[in-house]
């Protein structure tokens, strides 16, 4: 059996929301067939009030050992870094955060706020949020860039917002079953396994994008042209597996007609909000996408862009599923 506590700091229970949703594993799996004790969740534990300090008490103490922390939610240290602006169980969040990943054998950082702080990092970021480990791209965060936790790992990021339910599952299934050490971690500590690859790839709309066919506005039907050239889609530069472990087993935003907004990278939200940058991509010199497929630098982009716009096909300018 490995113990599990989840704990919600600045958090809107959306990782909670999609864990449920889970389907390979199940959050019932977990418990069932994967050795997982779940000591306590916020939104499932039936015990409230004192009961709670308890349990947690005892965690700290040492009386009872914690295998897997799990963190939801931006690590919030206003006002004045006294961290009062988040109180659990009588004292600030960061004061339990301090305690018990003292203690754990492995902490997982589940969604973009613990990961990176999140939204709530958005200046002027007056609650003072920032990740576990990192404070946007930037290592460090409320834990310090060379924390590790007592298996010698570092927080192992799962982001998102939400983090897709079996990418949640599937990390506790393995840590929960003592293959930890077996996962490599990227440079903004996700496991490789599902972050390696970008939205981009599965996405049902590549062929538009080969074509640079495009999707002018939003409602033009949800299989014609490629999001990325009006309507700001960052699938080729955000690191997910969203468009090869679908979300509901069966669509991904792209897919269903919308932009990935680049949610599992840390600099999550781009351009702070600023109006107009939603849904719109930005473009240097009124023609050239400003961000490009990473990888890919703007002089090459521009000559393979003007050859595959001469050499479209009619078929990429239809939508081709409509018979
Ligand atoms: S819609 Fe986005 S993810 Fe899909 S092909 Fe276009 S750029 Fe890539
Ligand atoms: S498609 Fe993009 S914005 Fe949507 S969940 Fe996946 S990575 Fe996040």
């Amino acid at each position: 059996m490995a113990t599990l506590l989840w704990l919600q700091a600045g958090a809107c229970s959306g990782n909670t929301i999609s864990l449920l949703q889970a389907e390979e594993p199940t959050v019932i799996d977990l418990l069932t067939d994967f050795g997982v004790e779940l000591l306590w969740h916020p939104s499932l534990g039936p015990e409230l009030g004192e009961a709670v300090h308890k349990i947690l008490d005892d965690l700290v103490s040492g009386a009872k050992p914690l295998d897997i922390f799990v963190v939801e939610g931006t690590v919030v240290q206003g006002p004045n870094g006294s961290g009062r602006m988040d109180m659990f169980a009588g004292r600030p969040m960061t004061e339990w955060i301090t305690d018990l990943t003292s203690v754990a054998s492995i902490v997982v950082g589940v969604g973009d706020c613990a990961a990176y702080g999140g939204l709530p990092t958005v200046a002027p970021n007056p609650s003072e949020s920032t990740g576990l480990q990192f404070h946007r791209e930037v290592k460090g965060g409320y834990l310090g860039k060379d924390w590790v936790s007592k298996a010698g790992l570092p927080v192992i990021n799962i982001p998102g917002c939400p983090a897709h339910p079996d990418w949640i599952s599937q990390i506790v299934m393995a840590v929960a079953t003592g293959r930890a050490g077996d996962l490599t971690l990227d440079e903004y500590h996700r496991p490789s396994t599902l972050f390696t690859t970008f939205t981009h790839n599965g996405c049902t709309r590549n062929g538009f994008f080969e074509y640079k066919q495009s999707t002018t506005e939003f409602g033009q039907g949800t299989r014609t042209g490629c999001l990325f050239y009006e309507l700001g889609c960052r699938g080729p530069m955000t690191h997910s597996s969203c468009n090869r472990i679908l979300w509901n087993r069966q669509s991904s935003k792209t897919r269903a007609g919308h932009p990935c907004l680049g949610c599992t990278e840390p600099q999550f939200p781009f351009d702070d909000l600023m109006p107009g940058t939603i849904f719109k991509t930005q473009k240097v010199s009124g023609v050239i996408p400003r961000d490009l497929p990473t990888g890919a630098d703007h002089l090459t982009y521009l000559a393979a862009a003007a050859a595959a716009r001469i050499s479209a096909p009619q078929w990429s300018k239809e939508d081709m599923f409509v018979v």
